[in-house]
């Protein structure tokens, strides 16, 4: 197959970590007979300073002309980067919501996953941690309380601040089509998340799902009201396979989640569209603390590179290649410094991409 993907190496430690997750795809491409070609745009910072603003109209262009996005990470420092002294429109992650907006990405896949290898990371109870877990949560990404008319009005001499949740069928709908898919790639089994004992938005939510639902009889489907969801993530969280959620929810449950996993240089992500393009990029950002010292954790870049192989070019055996490779390097334990135990050995981040590379 013939793979073109545009790469958004991006600030900080971005370029580090996007070359080793480049190494390791090169391998599968070998491997496997395909052919990755890889194009490079400027975006955030590094735009800023060659073309004075975040993102560019060719470089929209280019990432709209090619198959999928890995991207690396944005930002600098924001209380010493000459970067954050800018309008915010010009400013770096201006540039990453202008691409969101551009390629309509409205479904965000965010794993949290517990290695058994990196079970003592986790901050929940042993008996709990034990266990491990294996979890993706679908944010609805350009809906509801965010995107709402909001207005803040003096009424009777008091200020009154109103934001407006809306969803329509269609929003949900799609959304929802997303999460049964990307369930028939996992465990089949949806949790979709809502507080439908009080929202409207949230029983329409609920509606909708349910026949999307009619689809997909080899998924499981639960409904979970989203307070409860809040705690069973830190009580049980390996009962959890696809979560499927609106917008602000999403936004909450999935920090919560990547929390309990206490890894977030492990942690991948996704933002997808109606058709098979995504933007793939690891949770974090571009830790300027410690870029340009080759010791960032590449894994979640390689990760979010698996996913990218899995959800745009459905290659299943070649993402579980690169997932496997992830837990053999773990298990012969070798660690970056962020996850780093006593008794293992530690690397850096080209070392890793090395070390990931030789095991595909
Ligand atoms: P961060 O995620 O960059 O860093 C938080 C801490 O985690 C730091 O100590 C960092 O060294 C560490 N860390 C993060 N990723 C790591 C990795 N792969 N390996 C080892 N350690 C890692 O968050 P921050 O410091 O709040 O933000 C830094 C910049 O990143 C800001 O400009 C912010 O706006 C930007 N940011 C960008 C994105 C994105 O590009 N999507 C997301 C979040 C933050």
């Amino acid at each position: 197959m013939k793979l073109n993907i545009c790469c958004i190496p991006g600030d900080g430690i971005g370029p580090e970590i996007v070359k080793e997750a480049k190494k390791v795809l090169n391998k599968v491409a070998e491997k496997y007979g395909h052919e990755m070609n890889f194009t490079d745009i400027l975006m955030g910072g590094a735009s800023i300073d060659v073309h004075g603003v975040p993102l560019t109209d060719e470089a929209i262009a280019t990432a709209k002309a090619s198959d999928a996005v890995l991207m690396g990470s944005i930002g600098g420092d924001t209380n010493t980067s000459p970067w954050y002294k800018l309008e915010p429109s010009l400013r770096p992650e201006a540039g990453l919501l202008k691409i969101r907006k551009s390629l309509n990405l409205f479904a965000n896949l965010r794993p949290a996953v517990l290695y058994p290898q990196l079970s003592g990371a986790c901050p929940l109870k042993e008996e709990i941690s034990a266990k491990g877990f294996d979890m993706l949560i679908m944010r609805e990404l350009t809906g509801g309380l965010y995107f709402g008319e909001r207005k803040t009005i003096e009424e009777n001499g008091m200020l009154k601040a109103i934001d407006t949740l809306t969803y329509t069928e269609e929003e949900i709908r799609r959304i929802a089509i997303k999460g049964f898919e990307i369930a028939r790639k996992r465990r089949q089994k949806v949790t979709s998340v809502d507080k439908a004992n009080v929202l409207d938005s949230s029983r329409l939510w609920r509606k909708v799902v349910n026949e999307v639902a009619k689809d997909y009889p080899d998924v499981a489907l639960e409904h979970m009201l989203v307070d409860n969801c809040a705690m069973q993530l830190v009580k049980d969280p390996a009962q959890f396979d696809v979560i499927l959620t609106e917008n602000m929810f999403g936004d909450i449950l999935s920090d919560e989640a990547s929390m309990v996993t206490g890894s977030i240089g492990m942690l991948s992500s996704a933002s997808l569209n109606d058709s098979k393009f995504g933007l793939y990029e690891p949770s974090h950002g571009s830790a300027p603390d410690i870029a340009g010292k080759d010791i960032a954790n590449p894994i979640a870049t390689v990760l979010s590179a698996a996913m990218m192989l899995r959800f745009t070019f459905d290659l299943d055996e070649e993402a579980t290649a690169i997932e496997k490779a992830v837990e053999a390097v773990l298990d012969k334990n070798y660690r970056t410094c962020d996850i780093m135990s006593a008794g293992c050995t530690q690397v850096g981040c080209s070392q890793m991409g090395d070390l990931l590379t030789a095991e595909i």
